[in-house]
């Protein structure tokens, strides 16, 4: 009985928030920086099963957030973008098999033109019995770099050419390229969609931006335990808003409620330092050149995160 009692202790101190995590390809080794392995999917789904993980259709996160009910801790979603072959050559059996619900976002121009790699509209209406099929754009461009009317066009003729094939309007919507700002997020709202995901690394609370969701990528062999151990924080960020004119990210200034002495920053390509926490919150300067075209800087507070994206202009 004890040994019982400790071992359930142990998976409820496991569990913290629930997770979206995003798959590209399966069984491909063509590519190996966006596939996972058979071997490695069945490993992750017993993973889930094992630790009592609960893996429930995204609508039902969704659901739970708009109406204020309670997010479950062991909640996990599970996400595919870009409508590749291999997931229906080598991923759906496996999902089949542990029975775990899916949602597969659609770029629209690789199944309306026949790209080799992509799954044809009749695959994906096959598939649509087994998960939800979302939007992930027409022409799956980098939208940080289109006009505004660009962006709206890619919109509207995806979704037509979307409903059209596949007879259902999307709920929900994933930039390509995980690529966005301010100014994108909100054309992609007016379009309006039930719930847009990111891919910055996270976890989904109570209080988590219904436009705004984070989604971990699952590629290769990862590190399960590590990523659901990371809870959603609440912050309020100051500073950087947006990519700084001159490429240096002078400070990072975010607002918590948590009670701590210490934080972890991060950005990208520099990597992670500490940072004093007083009241809450954080005010440190950094003075760092930021190297990529997508920067990423992560607050991270009692295993708690929290990831502004910076998306250089071109
Ligand atoms: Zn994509």
């Amino acid at each position: 009985m004890k040994i019982v009692l400790l071992s359930l202790l142990f998976v409820i101190t496991l569990w913290a928030d629930a997770h979206i995590f995003v798959y590209h390809r399966f069984g491909d080794s063509r590519h190996p920086s966006t596939d996972t392995t058979k071997q490695e999917l069945i490993k992750e789904f017993q993973y889930f099963k094992d630790f009592g993980y609960k893996v429930i259709p995204l609508e039902k996160l969704v659901n739970a957030i708009k109406d204020k009910e309670t997010i479950q801790d062991n909640w996990v979603v599970l996400t595919i973008d870009d409508n590749f072959k291999s997931f229906y050559d080598n991923g759906l059996e496996i999902f089949k098999k542990f029975n775990y619900p899916f949602s597969l976002f659609v770029y629209v121009e690789a199944s309306e033109k026949r790209y080799p790699d992509y799954l044809t509209w009749q695959q994906l209406r096959e598939i649509s019995k087994y998960g939800s099929l979302e939007f992930h754009s027409y022409a799956h461009p980098h939208l940080t770099n289109m006009s505004d009317q660009s962006i709206k066009d890619d919109f509207s003729k995806g979704l037509k050419i979307f409903k059209k094939n596949l007879h259902v309007r999307p709920k929900y919507y994933t930039y390509p390229y995980g690529e966005y700002d301010k100014r994108v997020e909100k054309i992609a709202k007016s379009f309006g969609f039930d719930a847009i995901i990111n891919q910055n690394m996270g976890a989904v609370g109570q209080k988590s931006d219904l436009f705004d969701l984070d989604r971990s990528a699952l590629v290769g062999k990862t590190n399960l335990k590590y990523l659901l151990k990371f809870k959603y924080l609440d912050a309020i960020w100051l500073e950087p808003l947006v990519y700084p004119k001159n490429g240096v990210l002078k400070s990072i200034h975010v607002k918590t409620k948590e009670r701590a002495f210490g934080a972890s920053i991060y950005v990208s390509k520099h990597g992670w330092q500490k940072a004093k926490v007083n009241d809450g919150n954080i005010d440190k300067t950094v003075n760092l050149k930021l190297l990529k075209k997508r920067n990423r800087v992560i607050i991270s507070i009692n295993d708690k995160i929290s990831t502004k994206l910076l998306m250089k202009d071109n």
